[in-house]
């Protein structure tokens, strides 16, 4: 059905954790669902990017899945797959307190208007708005680097939004490329089934003991460091490091599959190659398949006509919102780039919304 209420205060983009923790701050800040903000998402279902993690990933292998403001997240079984698990729970949650979210509606650019407003425009027609709250994460850009050689390559290349089941190279030789989190999980399970390399362009970073909440602080704090210079955020979750007491990084580390070997240099047709440095002779493995799990960038090629891109190749922010604009703010981009980060910034951003566009409204308790 079309929605009735194309001019609205505020439209959010995306209905991730960052989405709908925004929803709800702007709902419990007094705005009008449908007439005051809607939610605009491009998936077919609720979950954002979880609805599309491979199949092995659960939420006793995750990092930890904060809940959403106001509604806990009980699931029946943590070993369940994060897939099913989550997308169960952000339905449940825009059930609950009835979110605006339109969906399938792909935001494709947002420009400023003439009167000084925005205009929303999609593949469902144009919102206009007063501000605007984007909230797309990272999951639609993989980001792959490019090596010499890499368009020879014979064997399959993917990255870690494609994988599906280690049981796909069973028989095959899977070089697994990145030093974060998904690639040691993933080498763990298709260590397997098959054999395996593992490089990283830098160590990787272990941490004995355990996480804290100061050693969060500081991570955050680095991100949030490079986001007010306009550098490209790094990944919070990525800075954490891999924590030597985790279930699947020790078992990891005590079957030898963690034996890091550093960045190839090229590509052959059927492998990677090391060049000679140092007296030392180059060397070649064969490799059936490389899969990538080097990241992801953010996803707002929509907002390119606003030229908010800096210097650094990032986006300059102040809190949650662009430097010198208070009325677009980014969700889950930056130092908010986590399940908790998103909780807060979406919250935060609904209260700094309220006070500059709607100081007339009540906010319930
Ligand atoms: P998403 O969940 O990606 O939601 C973005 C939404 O925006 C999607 O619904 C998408 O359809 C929509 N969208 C995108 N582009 C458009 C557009 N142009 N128009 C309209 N809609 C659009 N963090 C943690 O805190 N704990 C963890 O355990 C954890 N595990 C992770 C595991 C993996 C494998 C990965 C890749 C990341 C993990 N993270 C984890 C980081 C995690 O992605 C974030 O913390 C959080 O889930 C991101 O939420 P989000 O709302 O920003 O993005």
């Amino acid at each position: 059905s079309t929605p009735a209420f194309r001019d609205v205060d505020v439209v959010v983009i995306g209905a991730g954790q960052a989405g709908l923790s925004t929803a709800y701050g702007l709902l419990r800040q007094g705005f009008e669902p449908h007439t005051g903000f809607v939610v605009l998402d491009a998936d077919d279902g609720p979950g954002g990017a979880w609805q599309h993690r491979w199949p092995s990933l659960t939420l006793t292998t995750t990092h930890r899945v904060h809940d959403l403001p106001g509604l806990p997240f009980s699931p029946d079984d943590h070993g369940a797959p994060a897939v099913e698990s989550v997308p169960a729970y952000f339905a449940e949650y825009e059930r609950s307190f009835d979110l605006p979210v339109i969906r399938p509606v792909r935001v494709i650019a947002v420009r400023r208007t003439d009167d000084d407003r925005f205009r929303v425009e999609t593949d469902a027609g144009a919102w206009t708005a007063r501000a605007v709250v984007n909230a797309t994460g990272t999951w639609t850009r993989p980001f792959v680097p490019r090596y010499p050689g890499q368009d020879t390559f014979r064997g399959r290349q993917l990255h870690t939004v494609e994988y599906r089941a280690a049981e796909d190279f069973r028989g095959r030789h899977v070089v697994v490329v990145g030093g974060g989190a998904s690639a040691t999980q993933l080498l763990g399970e298709i260590s397997r089934v098959t054999s395996t390399t593992w490089v990283t362009r830098r160590e990787p970073v272990w941490r004995d003991g355990v996480f804290d909440e100061d050693a969060g602080r500081a991570v955050v704090a680095q991100v949030e460091q490079a986001v007010r210079e306009g550098r490209r955020p790094g990944s919070v979750v990525g800075l954490t490091g891999l924590l030597t007491s985790t279930p699947y990084i020790r078992d990891g580390l005590d079957r030898g599959v963690l034996q890091r070997r550093p960045m190839f240099d090229h590509i052959t047709p059927d492998g990677v190659a090391w060049d000679p440095s140092d007296g030392r002779e180059g060397i070649a493995i064969h490799a059936d398949v490389i899969l990538w799990a080097t990241g992801f960038r953010a996803a707002v090629g929509h907002l390119a006509p606003l030229q908010l891109r800096a210097p650094g190749g990032g986006i300059r922010m102040d809190g949650t919102h662009v430097a010198g604009e208070p009325r677009i703010h980014l969700v889950g981009y930056g130092p908010s780039a986590s399940t908790i980060g998103a909780n807060r910034a979406g919250q935060s951003a609904a209260r700094q919304l309220r006070r500059l566009l709607r100081p007339d409204l009540a906010r319930s308790a």
